[in-house]
């Protein structure tokens, strides 16, 4: 499954490691987001709502 790293816009393939995010902390109802890398992760959980709209469509 390809999906888009909202913080840098990459593509990644997800998979079983992939770093994600369970339970978006920026919007209602369950929402995994997935990330590149850890240091991408860190910088979405340091301002959930800065990328809300972009990991929402
Ligand atoms: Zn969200
Ligand atoms: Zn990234």
């Amino acid at each position: 499954m390809k999906i888009k790293d909202p913080v840098c816009r990459k593509e990644i393939d997800v998979q079983p490691d992939t770093p994600r995010v369970e339970d978006c902390p920026c919007c209602e109802g369950e929402n995994t987001v997935y990330f590149c890398s850890d240091n991408c992760r860190e910088k979405f959980l340091g301002d959930p709502s800065l990328y809300h709209q972009v990991c929402h469509g």
